[in-house]
């Protein structure tokens, strides 16, 4: 733009809108995508680790800006494909908008080769497994060119091995000013060497190299094959090597799971070395990265850090497509929620290993026996645990809601104690669901300025009994008596008493709602239910609506429109996400763990019409908590299973044994109320207790 200006007087006034030329539109979205040589790398790793290369091979001269090269023995490309390769939005992973949700490979809008065409001098070397010759090809702004000159632009045979090798030139040759903010080409190559260095972490299995054009040897250089603690070893050192934790933790494994290897308390490094994958990709996430520094700073020395590698992988819908691909940093769905359980596991496992040296039991860290830890962490709960009075906290600074009066004990992270629990075998088969792994998540009491809610959390607290606070505090399950009529026995000393547990869960699910009022998690259905077909159905099947002066069409269209109306409250307050034309999208989630039962869904929707007081917010508050809690309670369970034990008869006994009685000894501060109509001692049994002690 300069040049013109130089050239000829600019006229009074505005200044003209010109289009840019179109070389010049594609250099500057090939530098939004390419920012460095370590991108550029980065970008083609990606590409030969999906040809499913098991070598790869770089070379690099002056940083990356004379020379970068990669050459790998993946699957290699079509010579038909060759034309295409440069071009922008050319690939071989997407046809549909659906599959970019769906995507798993790692790069993937064929953006990266047709980038580098615009911004350096591109060739490509490939030869695929029924080619008998390779070919060579190069590439300028997106399209082939002849490899020499006088030459056609088609593809050259050539001598070349199986597999692709990209030659990218000159980087940045005709944009000065991205040149000229590269740093030193020792500094560039450094980060070429870390992006190799994780991807090598990362992918253990594959063998990469890395060196200067002209050095006869190798600057980094893996074997093939490693386990990913060979090559933690091998890239980061021993004195990483030798303090790392293993640690999984997955939710339902279609929404996510993870993998980290992460240092003990023992190992301090000055800055954290955090190598961060999503879905195979190289990420960055600023909060996940905080996250897990303030899970170290609880238990390492001020100005610590510790060594990381995460891996995670995310339903590819849940993570945003709409953050550009070569953006590092990322965003997914219920974030906040996957990256707490990820930092309460890896804080356990630390704790794990701070134990360990007490007890003697635990010395390696292989997946078996992080759950053997698990196991035996439960059955020791009752010990006097000793630990640095740092590791009893868990401060997430992070985390803007934080108002729990309590903070977490290390013992309350074992929370599942019953007899059953504490029988079970320690050898148990591996393969098993593992029900005894169930973890409780803390649930904080949410933050919370309205008066009304901080009123009703008040009387919460005021009804509370402490006789029955005290028998639920210390209760032992002994297990459930009758599944359709909600009973069951828990021993607290030597005194057995049969609750109605229906009722407790009543309560409990009303108070859990309230503590998380405003910041419920939440579940998906899918596909997302129209609330009026719900509300209808629930309608249909309502007796006595016939001598109401609506018809029942009319009372589904009021209740359907009352709660439309309302949907952003109810979004905001309790996590029931309905969409604008009327799909039930998410269902507010009060305990992880415990899915309530959905057959009761369209009753909920539609008691919320009559049931909820939406005049005035106190009452409004209260009878909607009161409709979700009664959602929530254990079945009624689908009419007469007469034939043998139902499966969901055994998820609902497994529910209310490992999750609901667990969390009414941690969360339900029980009324009065619960002590007159729903528990009653049955015996007072002094030899029973011996029985527990044994346990
Ligand atoms: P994307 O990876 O997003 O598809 P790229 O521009 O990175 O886009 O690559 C374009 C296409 O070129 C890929 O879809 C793939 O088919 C092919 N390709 C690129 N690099 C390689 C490689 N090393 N081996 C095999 N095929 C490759
Ligand atoms: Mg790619």
């Amino acid at each position: 733009m300069d040049q013109t200006r130089s050239q000829s007087p600019e006229p009074p006034g505005p200044k003209p809108i010109r289009r840019l030329h179109e070389s010049l539109i594609n250099r500057i979205a090939a530098g939004e995508i390419i920012h460095r040589p370590a991108s550029a790398l980065k970008e083609l790793i990606e590409n030969s680790l999906d040809a499913g290369s098991t070598s790869i091979r770089v070379t690099v001269k002056d940083g990356g800006m004379k020379l970068l090269q990669i050459q790998d023995n993946g699957s290699g490309i079509r010579k038909t494909d060759l034309p295409l390769l440069a071009e922008r939005f050319a690939t071989s992973k997407i046809s549909t908008f659906s599959d970019l949700s769906q995507l798993t490979t790692y790069g993937f809008r064929g953006e990266a080769l047709a980038s580098i065409s615009h911004v350096a001098h591109l060739s490509v070397i490939t030869k695929t497994e029924s080619d008998t010759c390779a070919w060579k090809a190069c590439y300028e702004d997106g399209s082939l060119v002849p490899v020499k000159a006088g030459l056609t632009p088609d593809p050259k045979p050539c001598a070349g091995n199986e597999g692709t090798t990209i030659i990218v030139e000159d980087l940045f040759y005709n944009t000065p000013t991205r040149l000229s903010a590269l740093r030193s080409s020792s500094e560039e190559y450094a980060r070429i060497l870390d992006v190799i260095t994780k991807y090598a972490v990362h992918n253990s299995t594959v063998s990469f190299t890395c060196k200067k054009g002209g050095s006869p040897s190798a600057d980094l250089s893996t074997p093939s094959g490693s386990t990913t603690q060979q090559a933690i070893r091998l890239l980061y050192g021993h004195s990483v090597a030798k303090e790392l934790i293993h640690v999984s933790e997955q939710d339902d494994p279609e929404a996510w799971s993870a993998e980290a290897y992460v240092t003990s308390a023992s190992y301090q490094a000055k800055k954290i070395v955090l190598l961060l994958f999503i879905n195979n990709r190289l990420v960055d996430s600023s909060r996940i990265k905080r996250s897990l520094e303030a899970v170290y700073s609880s238990i390492l020395p001020k100005g610590a850090s510790p060594y990381i590698y995460l891996s995670l992988h995310i339903d590819p819908r849940s993570v945003d497509v709409n953050v550009h691909p070569t953006k590092r940093e990322v965003h997914f769905l219920n974030e906040d929620m996957i990256i707490e359980d990820i930092c309460d596991a890896i804080q356990e496992a630390l704790a794990g290993r701070s134990h360990s040296r007490v007890f003697e039991y635990q010395v390696r860290c292989s997946p078996e026996t992080f759950q053997t830890l698990k196991r035996k962490r439960t059955k020791i709960r009752h010990r006097p645990l000793v630990c640095e009075p740092a590791l009893k906290k868990k401060v997430y600074s992070h985390h803007k809601v934080r108002t729990s009066t309590q903070d977490r004990t290390l013992d309350s992270m074992f929370p599942v104690v019953n007899p059953s629990q504490i029988i079970t075998p320690p050898s148990g088969g591996e393969g098993d669901a593992s029900p005894q792994a169930i973890k409780l998540r803390e649930i904080k009491q949410s933050e919370c300025y309205l008066t009304s809610v901080q009123h009703l959390r008040r009387e919460v607290e005021k009804a509370r009994h402490k006789h029955l606070t005290e028998i639920l505090d210390k209760h032992i399950f002994v297990g459930i008596v009758d599944v359709k009529r909600c009973l069951s026995l828990i021993q607290h000393s030597t005194r057995l008493y049969l609750l109605n547990h229906d009722a407790f869960a009543y309560e409990l699910f009303y108070q859990l709602g309230l503590r998380q009022f405003g910041n419920m998690s939440r579940f998906k259905l899918n596909p997302p239910p129209a609330l009026k077909t719900m509300i209808k159905l629930a309608v249909d099947a309502e007796e006595g609506t016939t001598k109401s002066r609506y018809s029942k069409e009319q009372i589904v269209e009021i209740i359907t429109s009352t709660l439309i109306a309302r949907r952003e409250m109810l979004q905001e307050y309790f996590s029931l996400g309905i969409s604008e034309n009327g799909a039930v999208e998410y269902l507010p989630l009060l305990l992880r763990g415990y899915t309530p039962n959905l057959d009761k869904l369209p009753s909920f929707l539609m008691r919320l019409g009559p049931q909820v007081d939406w005049t005035s917010e106190k009452e409004c508050f209260e009878t909607f908590l009161r409709e979700l809690a009664l959602f929530y309670v254990p079945g009624p369970l689908v009419q007469d299973s007469s034939d043998g034990v139902p499966d969901e008869e055994k998820a609902e006994r497994w529910q209310v044994e490992h999750v609901l009685f667990p969390s009414l000894r941690r969360y339900l501060c029980p009324p009065k109320t619960l002590l007159d109509q729903d528990i009653v001692q049955v015996a007072n049994l002094p030899d029973l207790y011996r029985v527990f002690e044994r346990c």
